[in-house]
């Protein structure tokens, strides 16, 4: 690199870590407005949040950056190069791309229709009354198409939308994973259904003391590497993580005396987000390369802690005597099998945010194969519930009977996130998939599990994808970790030899 293009650098980077500051500024005021503000402060909150997002959004736009980009640039740091310097000019240059070609009177539409959207989506989910919804659902879909016409695609306009969430995820490679993904959940599905061995998911329903939860969860964040030097675990409605800034990352949780699993697998799902926030490189704090790559490697991360570790067999040989002492009243008489199988039951239900760990992907290729059709016109925002409910039913075998159990449930399209479903899938499969290989790699881990040892999980994590920043992106990623493709063969393979073992038809 040129001095001067080092000069350049240097100055980008120093903008990007201002509006980093920024950004943590905001997530802070978030995280306290949804932990221990009192009501009293929600509107001065608003005014404060608004103030805040309004300045980090002038700098994002601050024409210096588009001059150094376009200097960076012009000496060969764009695309299709993967060194760290050129990952930093890349992905500022994605956002301030996007930022810039998105007109700021369409931002502002889009925001209001969200708001007004999202008020008019929570009373029709509450009559259960979709007309209420659709002339909101037909407006946002109208302003997203702008949204991607705007922005720019290659192949799909969808393809836009995916960028703000999944940056370089096409429906090509995501329909390449879904597709024969679906065609097989169904069948195992099928093979569940028709089992005879049906776990006792009553154990999970007794009581569970709250201060004995709380203990235990955070003795299990701890135990598979949640710094709590580094971080807090508080008390929410609905369960998040957020990075205020290097040593410090906040997760939540939310908890009932009737309900074992809700927390837990909500810390260790918490846990697993913060594990990859702390495992960020610190010394590139506000640039890309100390930045985490997209929403599904976020979630492949959280799902992998709360799924293939949280939900192993293996992973409760280790703490399931603990939890006995923790829990005397409810598990005392309870052997680990029985446990073992109640939290992995799995069963067609129509609410995706209570659905298990194998029918939830086929909750979220319905949602991604509704938004597909209705944003290229193949599908009428008429047709939405009668379609819902007729997908539902093929995928998993039951109706809803109202729409506030179908198409209704889910904030997403109202609040405007279209594109930001398949992040969830994707989550599960990069997870699998990188979950494999890190079990080539380290060796024996279930043994380890056995025996507590969680470091060496947490550190391939650190070393293969948390390290990186955004140096490659998703899909890049995964092909150099595992040497292969974003593919749904880890996952499946997966959920088939588990389940295969739990309902006895492997
Ligand atoms: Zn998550």
């Amino acid at each position: 690199m040129t001095p001067k293009a080092q000069e350049s650098l240097d100055q980008l980077k120093k903008i990007s870590r201002e509006i980093s500051i920024l950004g943590t500024c905001g997530a802070l005021l978030g995280w306290d407005e949804r932990t221990h503000m009192p009501p009293g402060g929600a509107e001065f909150r608003a005014e404060q949040s608004g103030y805040l997002a309004g300045l980090t959004h002038k700098r994002l736009v601050d024409p210096r950056i588009g001059e150094l980009l376009e200097a960076l640039r012009a000496d060969g740091l764009g695309n299709g190069n993967y060194s760290p310097e050129a990952a930093i000019v890349r992905e500022i240059g994605r956002a301030y791309d996007r930022a810039t070609k998105i007109p700021q009177s369409l931002v502002e539409e889009i925001t209001k229709c969200a708001s007004l959207g999202e008020t008019a989506w929570a009373k029709a989910r509450k009559q259960s009354d979709y007309s209420i919804f659709k002339p909101w659902l037909t407006k946002m879909i109208g302003l997203k198409k702008q949204e991607a016409e705007a922005v720019g695609y290659e192949d799909d306009p969808y393809d836009a939308l995916l960028d703000d969430f999944e940056p370089g995820a096409t429906v090509k490679a995501i329909e390449a994973a879904f597709t024969p993904l679906r065609v097989e959940l169904v069948k195992l599905l099928d093979k569940i259904k028709n089992s005879q061995r049906k776990p006792d998911v009553g154990i999970l329903d007794r009581r569970y003391p709250v201060d004995k939860q709380e203990d235990f969860g955070r003795l299990a964040a701890k135990a598979i590497g949640f710094d709590f030097e580094r971080g807090r675990l508080d008390v929410t409605v609905h369960p998040f993580c957020t990075g205020i800034g290097p040593g410090d990352t906040r997760i939540t949780t939310r908890y009932h005396e009737t309900n074992f699993t809700g927390s837990f697998f909500g810390i260790l799902h918490e846990s697993g987000h913060g594990i990859y926030d702390q495992g960020l490189n610190r010394q590139e704090f506000g640039n890309p390369l100390g930045d985490a790559i997209s929403l599904g490697i976020h979630e492949s991360q959280s799902r992998m802690w709360e799924n293939q570790v949280g939900r192993s067999r293996a992973f409760w040989e280790y703490f399931y005597p603990t939890a006995q002492k923790h829990f005397p009243e409810a598990l005392g008489n309870v052997s680990l099998d029985a446990f073992y199988f109640a939290i992995n039951d799995v069963r067609p239900s129509f609410i995706r945010t209570e659905s298990d760990e194998a029918t939830y992907n086929l909750h979220i290729m319905l949602r991604f194969e509704m938004e597909r059709a209705i944003f290229s016109g193949d599908l009428t925002v008429d047709d939405v519930p009668a379609v819902w409910n007729e997908k539902f039913t093929s995928y998993f075998g039951i109706t809803p009977s109202k729409d506030s159990d179908g198409c209704l449930q889910d904030v997403h399209w109202s609040a405007g996130l279209i594109g930001y479903f398949p992040t969830y899938t994707l989550g599960n499969l990069y997870s699998a998939q990188f979950f494999a290989q890190a079990k080539k790699d380290v060796g024996d881990m279930y043994a380890m599990f056995r025996r507590g040892e969680f470091a060496p999980l947490k550190k391939w994590l650190n070393d293969n994808i948390h390290h990186h920043g955004q140096r490659y992106r998703a899909d890049e990623l995964v092909q150099r970790v595992t040497g292969k493709p974003l593919s749904h063969e880890a996952l499946l393979a997966y959920m088939t030899e588990k389940f295969g073992k739990l309902y006895s038809f492997a």
